[in-house]
């Protein structure tokens, strides 16, 4: 199975990713994580984006799209399933990744987008911030990460929805519960993805689910 994740910082693209890729036993390409790692590392890479992560901007296109195509080739020689997080940012790179899916008989079957309240974001991330001390974490700086979300990121949502991959998930509980959902929406999803052709398929909005239940979860912190 395929998955990307769309969602804003503090949604727990981080927190989910992982545990989806555990729990199909597949890769979980992060490029935020990828990227912190070559500047940790402090490799000519890590030094030519450094800059970018702390200011809370885009790095170039390019420098992500051959990551992740490196990490697509590996991932279809570990089976073929992966989950994307923090992969396709803007709209280049959703054209591109798609492409780049093609020519590799790899294109997503699931788009995932978490739905959180800027409000709840900014308080996640404010919290993280005080245990994991990441550079881009300040007020400031999420506040420029988030806009940067709605300005160039949210607008992939919709063409996701276009192509009917899209699963719509309210993140605004615990990550427990969120995962909880997650998890049995694609285990669902999985089973009629071999009987299902791409161009029957419709996207789904999961994020009534909760209130038609009577559900009144209450969020907690979550990884991005
Ligand atoms: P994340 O861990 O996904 O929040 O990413 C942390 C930072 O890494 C972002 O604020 C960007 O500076 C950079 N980054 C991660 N993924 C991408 C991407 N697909 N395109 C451009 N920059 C990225």
């Amino acid at each position: 199975m395929r998955v990307l994740m769309v969602a804003p910082p503090g949604a727990g693209k981080g927190t989910q990713g992982a545990l989806i890729a555990t729990h199909f036993g597949m890769p979980h390409i992060s490029t935020g994580e990828l990227l912190r790692d070559h500047v940790a590392r402090q490799t000519a890479l890590g030094q030519a984006v450094r800059e970018h992560l702390e200011r809370g901007e885009l790095v170039p296109d390019q420098i992500v799209l051959d990551m992740l195509r490196e990490a697509m080739i590996a991932a279809k020689a570990a089976g073929g399933g992966f989950v994307l997080d923090g992969i396709p940012r803007n709209m280049p790179q959703a054209r591109a990744a798609y492409q780049m899916g093609c020519e590799l008989d790899m294109t997503a079957d699931v788009a995932l987008h978490l739905q959180a309240d800027d409000g709840e974001l900014v308080r996640r991330l404010l919290a993280r911030a005080a245990l994991e001390h990441r550079s881009d974490d300040t007020a400031d700086i999420i506040a420029q990460r988030l806009a940067l979300y709605y300005e160039v990121t949210s607008p992939i949502v919709s063409w996701y929805r276009d192509r009917g991959i899209l699963v719509s998930v309210d993140a605004m509980r615990s990550a427990q519960e969120v995962g909880r959902e997650i998890l049995a929406a694609l285990e669902a999803m999985r089973s009629l993805l071999d009987y299902v052709p791409a161009q029957a398929r419709h996207s789904v909005d999961l994020t009534g689910l909760g209130e038609a239940f009577g559900a009144t979860g209450s969020p907690a912190g979550t990884s991005d």
